[in-house]
């Protein structure tokens, strides 16, 4: 049986009534903002964090979420609760609403605010263990001056057109750059090299998302004295890196051995710190610690 949660504009719902109309502008255009939290040990990691962003995507394309903070906070907290397992993850999508076909906003009526509750996989140790592949994709992020990548709109379709080009070079993941040639993330996770102890990932103004786990990964580098800096990154950065690794509420951190053929090698030390500073963060240390 299904354990996936369904809650639909103030509502609970079974998955067949888990529905919103066609003619929603989410579906048509792509119009509307969304926000993924995983939660550990029922506690929501970071929830403010996300939804402060998920705000922020809103007002930034003028879209008003007909819920207040407190209260949708307070709906993660219950859905969490009543979720049958301790761990899983937690979709957020406001969608601009139903409206006629044609662009225009102004003729939406309310925003549909739909939360889906589900598990989400561990990554697998062997994967943690050994890292994952990954091509710098030809497609690149769409220039943040044309849309800026701190928005995490319900549109995809560039990241999912680099993504098809990793399955097609039969890897596991692609990385895009910027439209200056420099690295942005990868499809949906941030990206970060360890060159010469330092640790180093782009700035969001390179095209990337302003990730919640890899602002968790610089405070915790900087808690633990490695020191940290955003700078642009160019693909050689990532060819000649000593480690490099990715960050991601799904992802949690995943080391990369491979870029475009060029072998980095195994994790490292500083992944494996970060890592484990990672896991006593979501309280899963002392289960993890078993397993790697
Ligand atoms: N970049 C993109 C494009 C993403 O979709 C995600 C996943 N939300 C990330 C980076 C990682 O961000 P976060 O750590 O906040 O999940």
């Amino acid at each position: 049986m299904s354990t996936t949660r369904y809650w639909i504009n103030g509502q609970h719902r079974d998955e067949a009534d888990a529905v919103i109309p066609v003619t929603d502008h989410g579906l048509l255009y792509g119009d509307g903002v969304f926000e993924g939290i995983r939660f550990y040990q029922r506690q929501p990691f970071y929830r403010d964090a996300h939804l402060e962003r998920l705000w922020d995507s809103a007002q930034s394309i003028r879209l008003k979420i007909p819920n207040s903070r407190a209260q949708l906070s307070e709906v993660i907290d219950t859905l969490v609760k009543q979720f049958p397992e301790p761990e899983g993850y937690i979709r957020i999508l406001v969608t601009r609403g139903r409206g006629p076909l044609g662009i225009d906003p102004n003729e939406c009526g309310t925003p549909n605010v739909i939360l889906i509750v589900d598990q989400l996989n561990m990554l697998d140790e062997t994967t943690r263990q050994s890292g994952i592949r990954t091509i710098i994709a030809s497609t690149r992020r769409i220039p943040s001056d044309s849309l800026d990548s701190r928005i995490k709109s319900l549109n995809y379709l560039n990241q999912i057109l680099a993504r098809m080009e990793a399955q097609q070079a039969g890897v596991d993941e692609a990385i895009l750059l910027n439209h200056s040639g420099y690295i942005s993330e990868a499809s949906v996770e941030n990206l970060f090299i360890v060159k010469q102890g330092m640790l180093l990932t782009p700035p969001a103004t390179d095209g990337a998302l302003d990730g919640i786990t890899r602002r968790v990964v610089m405070q915790l580098a900087t808690h633990r004295s490695i020191p940290v800096s955003e700078k642009s990154l160019t693909p050689y950065d990532l060819y000649t890196a000593d480690e490099c690794f990715l960050t991601g509420t799904g992802a949690e951190l995943i080391p990369v051995r491979e870029v475009d053929g060029r072998l980095i090698g195994k994790p490292g030390p500083v992944f494996h710190t970060l890592l484990g500073a990672f896991l006593e963060e979501t309280g899963l240390h002392q289960q993890m610690a078993r397993r790697i």
